[in-house]
């Protein structure tokens, strides 16, 4: 299967999915990263440049690519924090990356959630969903055709941590937990910033080796209780998970009549499938 991760900033998928990005490259899918922003913004450092800030993470995010053993990440380059200002590009190029690699899969930010304070994760769920929806008809971009590709449509949208909606996806990750963290710490720069959660008092700017293990730990003790909650939605049945609301789109991604009737009388909840 084709799984390609559509996200705002580098570290997005690490920290919300990467044990399933992990497992799934594992179990033999191609898994792709497609990051809108090059996280331009994403420092507390008053003195480091934009350029300089965007060619680290840029290289984190390889490198956390490069753990998991995925294809090398697709960036975009939107502006980091301004992924609002451009969604007509941000949809043309979407819908031409989903007719290129040709994803069964899309996986993205929830845009839906009542209390998501980042503008560029309401956007790139949605307008990550609306590509996904719309990347099968031929007649929007048909510059894209005449480049020699083909109109496709990927059959699901899984959304990270939703929180509206009771997840109706969990997957386990109780042994890709390990390769999570490791994909998380590619990203020094924002993990650095996490210090002082961590470390009463500490400097995310000159950190020393005491305070990054402990920052560490920290760090791998939180997302093991995240991903034990997650786990307990599955009553008992796996100990560690990443939740997602999946949602299958298309026409004719129906198997039968109930699904129809499903849909259109709103999405009954539904006990999650475990992957
Ligand atoms: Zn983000």
């Amino acid at each position: 299967m084709i799984i390609v991760f559509t996200y705002a900033h580098p570290d997005d998928a690490e920290f919300l999915a990467g044990g399933s990005l992990a497992k799934w490259v594992e179990d033999g899918h191609d898994v792709y990263a497609i990051c809108a922003t090059n996280g331009d913004l994403g420092t507390r450092d008053k003195f480091i440049t934009s350029q300089n800030l965007a060619n680290m993470r840029k290289n984190e995010l390889k490198e956390a690519m490069k753990v998991f053993g995925a294809n090398e990440p697709i960036f975009l380059n939107f502006p980091d924090g301004l992924i609002q200002k451009h969604p007509d590009e941000l949809k043309e190029q979407l819908v031409y990356w989903f007719r290129k690699l040709k994803p069964n899969r899309i996986v993205t930010l929830d845009p839906w959630k009542t209390y998501e304070p980042h503008p560029d994760h309401i956007s790139i769920g949605k307008i990550a969903s609306e590509a996904a929806v719309f990347s099968c008809f031929p007649l929007l971009y048909p510059d894209h055709l005449k480049e020699g590709l083909e109109p496709h449509q990927p059959k699901e949208i899984w959304f990270m941590t939703p929180m509206e909606h009771k997840p109706n996806r969990l997957v386990d990750i109780s042994k890709t937990f390990n390769k999570k963290i490791e994909a998380i710490l590619c990203h020094r720069s924002q993990v650095e910033m996490l210090a002082d959660l961590f470390v009463e008092g500490a400097d995310p700017t000159h950190l020393s080796d005491e305070i990054k293990k402990k920052l560490r730990e920290g760090l791998e003790s939180l997302l093991n209780m995240v991903a034990q909650a997650q786990g307990s939605l599955s009553n008992g049945k796996i100990e560690m998970a990443e939740a997602f609301y999946a949602l299958k789109v298309g026409a004719g991604h129906f198997n039968n009549e109930q699904e129809i009737i499903k849909e259109m009388i709103g999405f009954p909840l539904e006990e999650p499938e475990i992957h």
